[in-house]
């Protein structure tokens, strides 16, 4: 191989082995604010490079502070933030390599369109032709060449998300941080970008970490989602696994949509059958049972015996089609408080015998009761286990 050919391929290997390593790792962080609040807790996380990851969990679970920490907005109290294979603890989050959009777009008000995306590059001293360049691309990539010379203040909430994505882009950062960036956005408006968001990551493959309350919004946008609570993550998976492997009681109720029942009461033996009585003692008789599909019995074996939380989503029930035997078998009986009509579903609202509050997602019927009892068919394939207490960890995965 001549000399040439040769610098041409281990430059190819560099560039190879930097774009590997562009993803984002936190090891073991925790961040305890001055007045003595802890934010994040012993959090490790792996990004990997041109990963789109979701961070999401109720309001104050640590989210934000996560993603200041990693742009070093905010120091950390224990642990280490990897940007780039690249240990970032001491570095200035000038020299992070990292873009953040936040809820509020933070647009400069006395600049155009053109200035606001074009300002990371004025700082960074970059050529004015370069600057020219890459504006130009990044407004082609957007669509909002027709806004270039408007101020923020003349434009719709949209335009200036798009607009403070746009100077995120410039900057051709190895990581994008986004910290709600759609929330003052109108639902409809909110759906349509986020799929425009998730398609410009593609196409860009930068790694992305994307923080929500929005479990939709993190299901739908992310390669991975990462679930917090009170400062620690409880699961990181694909969204598919968390909705149909959750690892604990909270993760089961913070994603999906309405939220998954718990139902109080334990696993027994009834001839060659497992089922799941209702009932938060002993007390309850049994009589009225869920008969376990044959597919758990393996798994739930070790559980005959004991307390569990069933985990019934609410479209694993369906309103049974009338006097089928298997109908009448697994069923549980619910008292209708109220039916909220969905259109091709409606939101069955009731309580068990032992839940005061159970919600069944159906198929839409005009001629279902809108109070009394109805027996709602269980689809015993798609039941989750949890221990009954707090932390509810789940008793199969
Ligand atoms: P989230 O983004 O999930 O809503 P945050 O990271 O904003 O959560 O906040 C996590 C916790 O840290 C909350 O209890 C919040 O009150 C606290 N917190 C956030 N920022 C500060 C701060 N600058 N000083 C003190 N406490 C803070």
């Amino acid at each position: 191989m001549i000399a040439r050919d040769r610098r041409a391929a281990d430059r190819a290997a560099i560039d190879c082995q930097e774009r590997a390593l562009s993803g984002v790792a936190l090891v073991n962080i925790s961040k305890t604010y001055d007045n003595g609040a802890r934010a994040v807790s012993d959090l490790s996380l792996e990004v990997a490079d041109g990963e789109l990851m979701v961070i999401v969990g109720p309001s104050g679970s640590g989210k934000t502070t996560v993603l200041r920490l990693i742009a070093g907005l905010e120091k950390l109290t224990e642990g280490e933030v990897r940007i780039g294979g690249r240990l970032a603890n001491q570095l200035d989050p000038k020299d992070r390599d990292v873009a953040m959009v936040f809820q509020d777009y933070a647009l400069y008000p006395h600049m155009t369109v053109r200035r606001n995306i074009a300002f990371p590059l004025v700082m960074r001293k970059v050529p004015r032709q370069e600057i020219k360049q890459r504006v130009e691309r990044v407004v082609e990539l957007l669509g909002i060449g027709e806004l270039l010379n408007r101020k923020p203040h003349v434009l719709s909430g949209g335009q200036q998300q798009r607009v403070a994505l746009g100077r995120a882009i410039v900057r051709e950062p190895a990581v994008f941080l986004f910290d709600e960036p759609l929330s003052n956005l109108d639902a409809g408006l909110r759906i349509t970008t986020r799929a425009e968001i998730k398609a410009l990551q593609v196409r860009l493959g930068t790694t992305t970490i994307y923080v929500t309350h929005d479990q939709e919004e993190a299901m739908t946008l992310g390669d991975r989602v990462a679930v917090m609570c009170d400062g620690k993550l409880h699961q990181v998976d694909t969204p598919a696994r968390l909705y149909g492997h959750p690892k604990n009681r909270f993760v089961a109720s913070f994603i999906g949509a309405p939220p998954i029942n718990l139902l109080d009461g334990r696993i027994e033996r009834k001839g060659d059958r497992l089922i799941f009585v209702e009932g938060p003692d002993e007390t309850s008789d049994g009589a009225k049972h869920l008969i376990l599909h044959k597919g758990w019995h393996k798994s739930v074996e070790p559980l005959v015996g004991s307390r569990v939380l069933l985990g019934l989503r609410p479209q694993a029930m369906s309103a049974p089609s009338r006097g089928t035997a298997g109908d009448r078998q697994n069923t549980i009986d619910v008292t209708i408080d109220h039916v909220e009509m969905l259109g091709e579903q409606m939101d069955v609202i009731g309580q068990t015998q032992f839940q005061s509050r159970l919600v069944a997602r159906i198929a839409a019927r005009e001629d279902f009761p809108a109070s009394g009892t109805v027996k709602l068919r269980v689809d015993t394939r798609k039941l989750h286990f949890f221990e009954p207490d707090a932390f509810g960890r789940n008793l199969l995965s």
